[in-house]
């Protein structure tokens, strides 16, 4: 479904990738793990047009895209969840969830998909009518997930749904990133420092450092690896 190939993506002259192959099949839950600055947020938002690679490619479906717009390639089916959920704070959850349907114009499946999510995220529907900034971290992450659903994802490029949540809150989370995956269709490309969750949930993983892919392998493969166990699962 994706392909990156040899990507490199520069912040002025500051080098935050260097060479990134990786592939994301139809279906599948991926996740690129790796520490503070390795450059995870920066191999989502290459994909998603935010901070274009200078050099390489990257194919949706075998189309290039890297030279598109962000709304282009939200257009086409990728669609992220940025880190710290920026949702709209003054809008009210409904409005918000209204937001993230903007490129569309199928309005009996949108109603659809509303009810969808509500049924995943009860707790939305009994908020409908506050305002975003209201809401927990939390239920903030489940908005921002569900906006991004509004968009009718092919693909969800999800930055750290784990940040500055109870493990408790978080273990809901990625329930519900299982259940979107399997149950929504959507192939989920899984951001994440913690390592030891996201590969729980994970077809394949991808270690990132400074830049680089050092490994990667299926993720029951990089649970039991002693460098990753080392490096990333404090075992
Ligand atoms: P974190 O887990 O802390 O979010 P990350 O793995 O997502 O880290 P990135 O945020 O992608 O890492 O950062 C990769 C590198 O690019 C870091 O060295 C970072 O300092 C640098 N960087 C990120 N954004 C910018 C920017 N806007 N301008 C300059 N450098 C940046």
């Amino acid at each position: 479904m994706l392909e990156l190939n040899s990507i490199s993506t520069f912040y002025g002259n500051i080098q935050a990738l260097h060479d990134i192959s990786l592939r994301v099949e139809e279906g599948e839950i991926i996740t690129l793990i790796g520490a503070n600055g390795a450059g995870k947020s920066t191999t989502l938002m290459s994909i998603s047009g935010i901070a274009p690679p200078r050099t390489g490619e990257i194919l949706f479906k075998g189309k290039p895209i890297h030279e598109l717009s962000a709304n282009k390639i939200v257009g086409l089916g990728i669609c992220q969840v940025p880190e710290g959920r920026h949702i709209f704070p003054d809008l009210t959850v409904a409005e918000n969830l209204d937001m993230g349907a903007f490129l569309r114009s199928d309005k009996k499946q949108i109603e659809k998909d509303l009810t969808y999510i509500y049924d995943l995220f009860p707790i939305l529907q009994k908020r409908r009518n506050q305002p975003g900034g209201n809401l927990s971290g939390g239920e903030q992450q489940m908005l921002a997930i569900s906006r991004a659903l509004m968009a009718r994802p092919q693909l969800l490029l999800l930055d750290e749904p784990s940040m500055g949540l109870a493990p408790l809150v978080t273990k809901q989370i990625f329930d519900i990133i299982k259940k979107i995956n399997r149950e929504h269709n959507t192939t989920i490309f899984l951001v994440e420092q913690n390592a030891n969750l996201a590969l729980k949930v994970a077809d394949r993983g991808y270690v990132l450092e400074t830049g680089r892919i050092t490994l990667h392998d299926k993720a029951s493969t990089l649970l039991s690896n002693e460098d990753v166990q080392k490096a990333y699962l404090g075992i």
